[in-house]
């Protein structure tokens, strides 16, 4: 899930709230350490680790975490462990339990507590 997908909710917050909100959905994104991708659990790429650029902004142009943390899920940032190509677009089977409310049911993130 994007920053700008969770208005459909449909509640009109402000920005100081917004951003608590956000990092509050950061912090949770972190718990999410692995995902199944064609039945197999892979440790996910954080961000910084791709290896796609050389320098990086200090903060993910998508989701907005810091260098070495894990990417919100549904960013268009974050690496696919098992192919390499972008997560929310490669063709790897994505499968598994969700984690919570912040998780699109189709990236198959599995929480380990
Ligand atoms: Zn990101
Ligand atoms: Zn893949």
């Amino acid at each position: 899930m994007r920053k700008e997908d969770l208005p459909k909710f449909g509640v009109a917050v402000s920005k100081d709230l917004w951003a608590k909100m956000w990092s509050k959905v950061i912090e949770e994104a972190q718990r999410i350490q692995s995902i199944l991708l064609n039945g197999r659990l892979y440790s996910r790429i954080r961000y910084g680790e791709e290896g796609w650029a050389e320098s990086l902004p200090d903060h993910c142009h998508d989701c907005n975490v810091r260098k070495g943390q894990f990417h919100v899920p549904g960013c268009d940032m974050e690496k696919c462990p098992r192919c390499g190509e972008q997560l929310i677009s490669c063709s790897c089977k994505k499968s598994g339990k969700w984690a919570n409310f912040i998780i699109p049911q189709d990236l198959g993130f599995e929480v380990i507590e």
